[in-house]
C-alpha cells in the first residue's frame, strides 16, 4: 500500500466509492502498532507547521468532510492539534445563517481561508454546497450543478495565491456509522452529539455516495487533490492524513526566515551582558 497514491483520485476520474476500501490498515494490524509512527509524524507536523508560520508566505487550507460520525472531530483532536494554536485554527461550517444565504456560497467561505503563514481546518466546507444542498434540493439543480466549476475556479484562484489546499473524504461504512451511533447512546459523555438528523441523513446514504462520487470526482485537481481516506479504524485515518500532509508540507521546502540582526554582534552582546551579571553576583557576595 502506498498511503500517498492510493486514497489520491487523479483528476478528472469517474470516482466509484465503493471502490476504495473503507477498513484499510496497511502494514499495521492494529492501533498500538501504528502509534509510533503517527507520534513521529505528529512531531514533525509542528515542526513543519511552525516553519509555515516563522515563513509567513504560503498557507495550508485543510478540508475535511464525511457523513455523520466520521471522524471529522477525531481528526481534529489526534492529528491536528499536534500544530500549535498560533497560526493555526479550526473553521466549521453549519447551516449557513441569513446573512450568508444572502450572499454566494463561497461568500462565507472566502472570509475563513488562511492567511499568509497559517494553517486553516474546515470542519465541513463550501463542499456542503453540492452535498446537503443536492440531496435535500435546498437550491435548484440548474443552480448547484454549476458550482463545481465554481469551486474549481474559486481554488485555482487560491492556489495562485499561495494557498496550499488538501482535502479529505473521511470514508466509513454503513456499519461502521451505525456502530459509531450506538457508542454515542450508550456514552453520556457523547449524547451532546446526537442528533435526529443523523438518523434521517441515514437515510439518504446512496444520494450522499452519489454526491460525493460527484463532487470528489469533479473538484479533485493538481493544486487541491481529494483523498478518499479508509476511516473505519480510527488510528489507520489518523496515520494516512497525517502522511499526506507532512509530505506536502515537506515538499513545500519551507525554509525559516533569515535574521533580521546580526547575529555575531547579538552574541557579542550577550556574552557582555553576561560577563555583567556575573560581576553583579560577585559584588553582592563580596
Ligand atoms: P454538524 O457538523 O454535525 O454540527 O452539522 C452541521 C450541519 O450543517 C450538517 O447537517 C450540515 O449538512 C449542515 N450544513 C453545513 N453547510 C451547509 C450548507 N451550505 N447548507 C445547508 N446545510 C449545511
Ligand atoms: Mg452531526
Amino acid at each position: 500500500m502506498n498511503i500517498l497514491k492510493d486514497f489520491l483520485v487523479a483528476p478528472g476520474s469517474k470516482v466509484h466509492l465503493k471502490a476504495f476500501k473503507t477498513d484499510a490498515c496497511g502494514k499495521h494490524d492494529s492501533k498500538s502498532s501504528a502509534r509510533s509512527k503517527i507520534k513521529q509524524l505528529q512531531k514533525r507536523l509542528d515542526v513543519l507547521q511552525f516553519r509555515l508560520y516563522a515563513e509567513g508566505r504560503r498557507s495550508l487550507l485543510i478540508c475535511l468532510q464525511a457523513l455523520d460520525a466520521g471522524g471529522k472531530d477525531g481528526v481534529i483532536r489526534h492529528v491536528l492539534a499536534s500544530m500549535s494554536p498560533q497560526g493555526c485554527h479550526v473553521v466549521g461550517f453549519k447551516q449557513p445563517s441569513a446573512e450568508e444565504l444572502d450572499h454566494d456560497f463561497l461568500w462565507r467561505i472566502e472570509r475563513a481561508t488562511p492567511k499568509r503563514g497559517e494553517v486553516v481546518i474546515f470542519n465541513r466546507s463550501h463542499y456542503e454546497d453540492v452535498l446537503v444542498v443536492r440531496v435535500h434540493d435546498l437550491v435548484p439543480k440548474q443552480v448547484w450543478s454549476q458550482r463545481y466549476e465554481q469551486i474549481n475556479d474559486f481554488e485555482r484562484r487560491l492556489a495562485a495565491n499561495g494557498t496550499h489546499m488538501l482535502k479529505f473524504f473521511l470514508h466509513i461504512s454503513k456499519d461502521e456509522q451505525l456502530k459509531r451511533f450506538k457508542k454515542r447512546l450508550d456514552d453520556p459523555e457523547r449524547h451532546w452529539k446526537i442528533s435526529e438528523a443523523d438518523y434521517t441523513e441515514r437515510e439518504y446514504w446512496d444520494a450522499y455516495e452519489a454526491g460525493y462520487e460527484d463532487a470528489i470526482g469533479k473538484c479533485s485537481t493538481n493544486d487541491a487533490p481529494w483523498y478518499v481516506i479508509p476511516s473505519d479504524h480510527k488510528w489507520f485515518r489518523d496515520l494516512a492524513i497525517s502522511t499526506i500532509i507532512v509530505d506536502l508540507m515537506e515538499k513545500l521546502g519551507l525554509e525559516l526566515p533569515p535574521p533580521g540582526v546580526d547575529i555575531d554582534a547579538i552574541r557579542r552582546k550577550y556574552h557582555q551582558a553576561v560577563g555583567r551579571s556575573v560581576s553583579e553576583h560577585s559584588g553582592k557576595n563580596d
